[in-house]
């Protein structure tokens, strides 16, 4: 038997999703991710990486290959209303969707989030125009296309996503001239964001979208001159670094640079067009709470593929004839695994329940809906970091082993637990939400000096 794929009823989709949160046809649509997910994923998890050699080929073609199959079953159509053709299921669906898909591999969730993402941002716009020529690519049968969000930027990431900024602290500019915006400015990291010529069209993949970038119009207005627009990936002034080479993820999820020279978009693509403020409510709620909440839900399916992982491997592995996952000691290390998991995944639905019906909650850009999602995806970077840890040492040291996985899903773990915002970020937002808003000390005499940035380490390395 391979590794992670033993049927545990706690861990099937018809047991483990509770149905006040979700529908029949959602826990079908997990139930067939699950499927896929040990069918066509769980062998080619090396292979994403390119193997052992990180053979970028390999991984590339893999990548596409696999990404494709996710769109040929909808996962990419999910949120998509359907009055474009798409499945308009729900946030909750979407969560469930990573969750499964993570526990086979986390850089194929990442791609499909780079469609979710875009289209959430632009149904928050309400800007229907720009859904359809969306729409029009990704759902017909048999495409699957590359999209991407740029936020990060060389002098520090995180302030964005710190609310005590007012997203003073963006450098990308979008200035209007006639009927075209003019984009300036320097992106760091965007997941696969790189230049058309990587995501060249094949037999599995059509192309790249363009980046859906976060701008500001001045930033000294601060949420006002916030925004966000999409930027053709054919635009003259873009240019592009090689992709990072990082611990993990390397290819299937490419991370760059962008550079934007006097890019010049036709003015229907600025998102929040002519209406003032509402760029800041959708980078609040739907680039980093949402966002935040999407990158949550892949901490639960990592650490449920760890613990599957150990349960197969401890039913095996014998103490004096009895295997250790029934001897006292190491039972209870995996019930501590499987309640964390189970606390988490709990949270994961509840969360996402509410971002999706914010009437009878809190609207997506406000401090405490930031609080529940940044408490979700702090306690469950706890409880993956956990599960990944405590499947290693019980698998001793074939747990460290190439061959039997977790030694990457700890690597992928990690980042999930840094990226928007970070383990840091989350837990101040949590206790912003309770009650804040905080300010930092020295704050409001260093804007008034006019250092709305400083100095950062990040980018420019290419
Ligand atoms: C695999 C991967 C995928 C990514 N995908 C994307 C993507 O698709 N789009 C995109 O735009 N970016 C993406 N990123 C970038 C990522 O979101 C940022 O790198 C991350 O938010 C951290 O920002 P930073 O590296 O600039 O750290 P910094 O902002 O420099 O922070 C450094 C440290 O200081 C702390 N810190 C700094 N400022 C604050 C503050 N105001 N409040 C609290 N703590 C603070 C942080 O917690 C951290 O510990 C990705 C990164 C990786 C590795």
């Amino acid at each position: 038997m391979q590794l992670g794929t033993g049927y545990y009823k706690l861990l099937d989709p018809r047991f483990k999703y509770s149905r006040n949160c979700c529908t029949e046809e959602e826990i079908e649509m997990a139930l067939l991710v699950r499927g896929f997910v040990n069918k066509e994923v769980m062998p080619e998890r090396h292979n994403l990486e390119g193997g052992w050699h990180r053979d970028e080929k390999l991984a590339v073609t893999t990548r596409n290959r696999l990404y494709r199959r996710c769109c040929d079953i909808g996962l990419t159509k999910t949120s998509i209303p359907k009055r474009f053709g798409g499945l308009e299921l729900s946030t909750v669906l979407r969560n469930m969707v990573y969750e499964e898909l993570c526990r086979g591999e986390l850089g194929l969730a990442m791609d499909v989030m780079h469609i979710h993402w875009p289209v959430a941002l632009m149904l928050a716009a309400k800007r229907d125009d720009l859904l359809e020529e969306l729409a029009d690519k990704v759902i017909p049968e048999g495409t699957a296309w590359i999209g991407c969000v740029a936020i990060s930027e060389p002098a520090g990431s995180v302030c964005i996503e710190d609310p005590a900024f007012e997203l003073r602290t963006i450098r990308t500019t979008m200035k209007m001239d006639g009927d075209y915006a003019i984009i300036n400015g320097h992106k760091i990291w965007p997941g696969t964001g790189g230049a058309l010529e990587r995501f060249k069209p094949d037999e599995y993949i059509n192309g790249h979208l363009g980046y859906w970038t976060v701008v500001t119009r001045d930033p000294s207005k601060g949420l006002e001159g916030a925004g966000l627009v999409w930027v053709p990936p054919d635009a003259e002034g873009l240019s592009f670094s090689p992709p990072y080479r990082k611990m993990g993820l390397c290819w299937a999820d490419e991370n760059v640079e962008i550079w934007y020279d006097n890019v010049r978009v036709p003015k229907k693509y600025v998102l929040d067009l002519d209406q003032p403020g509402l760029g800041a409510k959708i980078i609040k709620g739907y680039v980093v709470t949402s966002g935040r909440l999407a990158i949550g839900s892949r901490l639960v399916g990592l650490a449920e593929a760890c613990l599957e992982i150990a349960l197969d491997w401890t039913g095996g592995r014998e103490i004096a004839g009895v295997p250790i996952r029934e001897r006292s000691f190491f039972a209870s290390i995996l019930g501590e695994m499987a309640k964390r998991i189970e606390v988490a995944r709990s949270q994961m639905m509840m969360v996402s329940w509410q971002l999706g019906h914010p009437d009878l909650s809190a609207p997506p850009d406000s401090l405490e809906m930031l609080a529940r999602v940044s408490a979700f995806r702090s306690y469950a970077g706890e409880a993956c970091m956990y599960c990944a840890n405590k499947a290693m040492e019980l698998m001793g040291s074939y747990g460290y082993a190439y061959d039997f996985h977790v030694e990457k899903y700890m690597r992928d773990a990690k980042i999930i637990q840094m990226v928007l915002g970070g383990a840091q970020r989350d837990i101040l937002d949590v206790a912003q939400g309770l009650y804040g808003p905080f300010k930092w000390s020295g704050m409001e005499e260093w804007i008034k000096k006019g250092a709305l940035v400083t100095e950062g380490f990040g980018g420019s390395r290419y």
